[in-house]
This record gives structure tokens, C-alpha cells and sequence, in this order.
């Protein structure tokens, strides 16, 4: 089995990066006072039905080879095969034979999607990895397919394009009507996300420790959201997430090719009791494509992997 021991060490670099970043100042002005607010998913949906295709483990060649980064516009609508080019045939890029197949052209979004910088996405976010209250991207770039009545939302930058081009290839593969309703968030917005919903339950008649604690399983308390990260977006084609999205076509279109575009779905129904939150098909994590293949191959979340890459 081949695997890439930088990756272990780069886990590390990450998490020590994180510890680092809690500590900057954030760079970019980014405005969150008009966070608009998820409503709280029903917690007692059942019968979830997990993605059908669950292929066997491959831990083959992936994306040993990639392409460059310096495609431009220009060369990527060009026809394909019709010029003889005279560069030396050493220096050309491979075509990764594991790239997946696309409807729409996306070859300006590969270097999002696959980024070379393979394991600087693998950042843990939770309940036990906490980013501190001044942590922010300092790369948030605004999303072109929020949904119309909120306010803008942001992704980090290769996120944000990969999710640009996971949108128009779902959109092509008939996926009606998705749209982002969160991206990142700012701790202070979480904590009035978290805050608010914890005072309705307050005022249904539960303790403050009960509400929290019922809270706590469908919304990340602030600081331990990797909405904080800018890696992370809920996207639906509901009024309001709800596990009800899960029995439609595009969440099932979604769930099954998220790793084309670097993304997981993070919170997986038969993983609750290991990532702590309830099922949400509407979440995403961006991640990269290399690791987002091994993921989804390997059913694991995030949680399960890291600890894979440290015994691996
Ligand atoms: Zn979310």
C-alpha cells in the first residue's frame, strides 16, 4: 500500500499552524452582522439512507501526478488535440488517468480542486480541537452561489472555487436548486447561533446545562465549528437544513461525488457517536481531492482518517 508519510508530519504542521493562526490578527476585513441563522435541524429523523455506491477501498496511484498550476484561460478553452505543441515532452504535465470525468468543462478549477499543496486543507475542527476566538482564514473569498435572501458568504479561496465548480457540474447532473445558505463563520456569529437557539430551548423549559447539552449535538459550540475554518459550507435545496434533505436526489448526487471536488460530507449518520453531531447532509469540508478520495472510499470521517494518517 502506497501512502504519503509527509502527510502525517503535515497533520502535525497543521494543527501546530492552527495553534499559530489562533493567535493572528485577523488580515481582511469581513462583516458578520448580518449572519443570517440556520434553523436547527430536526433531531429525530429516521430511517437515513446512507449513499448507495460505497466502492471498495483503492488505495492505487491516486493523484501521484497532477497538473501544473500556470493553465490559463485561454489554453483551457482551446480545442483540445489540434495543435502540436513543441515543448519538451519531459517537461508536459501528465494527465492524472485517475482524474474524474466531468460534463462541464472544469479544467480551470483542477488546480482548486486538487490542490498541490495536498495536506493543508487536513485541519480538525471539534469538540476535543477547538480553534481559539481570533482565529480567521486570511484568504475568505466571497461565494458566487449563496443563496439569494441571505447575506454574502465566504469560503477560503481554493474552497471557494472548488465549490463554484462542484455546483456547476451538480447543476449539470440535474441537482435542482442547491444553493449555500453557510459558509464560514466568524466565532461571534456561532456563539449567537449557538446562544439563541439555546435560549429558545431555555424558554421550552430545559435547565441551561440541558439545553446546552442538547444543543451542542446539532450546533457546534463557538469556537469549536469548522464553519470557523472558511473550509466548511451547508448547501440545500430546503426552506431550512433538515435531515429531510437526505431522501432527495441532489443530496444523494451530492454525498456520491463530493470527493471529486475535494469536499466530504463530514457528518455521516453511522459516525455520530465518533464526530459527536448528528447526521447532516447538507455539510460539506473541502479537504482537497486527494484526501477527499481516500475518505469517501474508505467511509471514514475526518476524525477516523486523521488517526489513520498517524498510524499509517
Ligand atoms: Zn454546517
Amino acid at each position: 500500500m502506497k501512502f504519503n508519510t509527509k502527510a502525517v508530519s503535515s497533520v502535525l504542521a497543521a494543527a501546530t499552524l492552527l495553534s499559530l493562526l489562533c493567535s493572528c490578527e485577523p488580515e481582511i476585513p469581513f462583516s458578520t452582522d448580518s449572519v443570517t441563522q440556520v434553523t436547527a435541524p430536526e433531531i429525530t429523523a429516521p430511517e437515513i439512507t446512507a449513499p448507495e455506491t460505497l466502492p471498495g477501498i483503492d488505495t492505487g496511484d491516486v493523484t501521484t501526478e497532477r497538473e501544473t498550476d500556470t493553465v490559463t484561460e485561454d489554453e483551457t478553452t482551446a480545442p483540445p488535440q489540434t495543435t502540436v505543441t513543441e515543448t519538451d515532452p519531459e517537461t508536459e504535465p501528465a494527465k492524472d488517468p485517475d482524474a474524474p470525468e466531468f460534463k462541464v468543462d472544469l479544467s480551470a478549477y483542477e488546480k482548486y480542486m486538487d490542490p498541490e499543496d495536498r495536506d493543508g486543507y487536513i485541519i480538525l475542527v471539534n469538540p476535543s480541537n477547538p480553534v481559539g476566538k481570533d482565529y480567521k482564514p486570511t484568504d475568505l473569498e466571497p461565494l458566487v452561489d449563496t443563496r439569494p435572501d441571505r447575506s454574502k458568504r465566504y469560503l477560503r479561496l481554493y474552497a471557494a472555487k472548488s465549490l463554484e465548480a462542484f455546483l456547476k457540474e451538480a447543476r449539470a447532473n440535474g441537482c435542482k436548486d442547491v444553493t449555500v445558505t453557510s459558509a464560514y463563520r466568524s466565532y461571534d456569529s456561532q456563539k449567537e447561533i449557538f446562544d439563541g437557539d439555546v435560549k429558545r430551548l431555555m424558554e421550552k423549559g430545559y435547565s441551561e446545562e440541558e439545553a446546552i447539552a442538547i444543543e451542542r449535538k446539532d450546533t457546534a459550540y463557538p469556537g469549536e465549528s469548522e464553519h470557523q475554518t472558511g473550509l466548511a459550507v451547508d448547501m440545500h435545496n430546503l426552506g431550512a437544513a433538515s435531515q429531510k434533505f437526505a431522501d432527495t436526489f441532489e443530496a444523494k448526487w451530492l454525498a456520491e461525488n463530493c470527493w471529486k471536488f475535494g469536499f466530504i460530507l463530514r457528518y455521516m449518520p453511522d459516525k455520530e457517536d465518533i464526530t459527536t453531531y448528528v447526521y447532516e447532509p447538507w455539510h460539506f469540508r473541502y479537504v482537497g481531492r486527494y484526501h477527499a478520495k481516500r475518505i469517501y472510499d474508505m467511509h471514514m470521517c475526518l476524525e477516523e482518517y486523521i488517526e489513520y494518517l498517524a498510524n499509517n
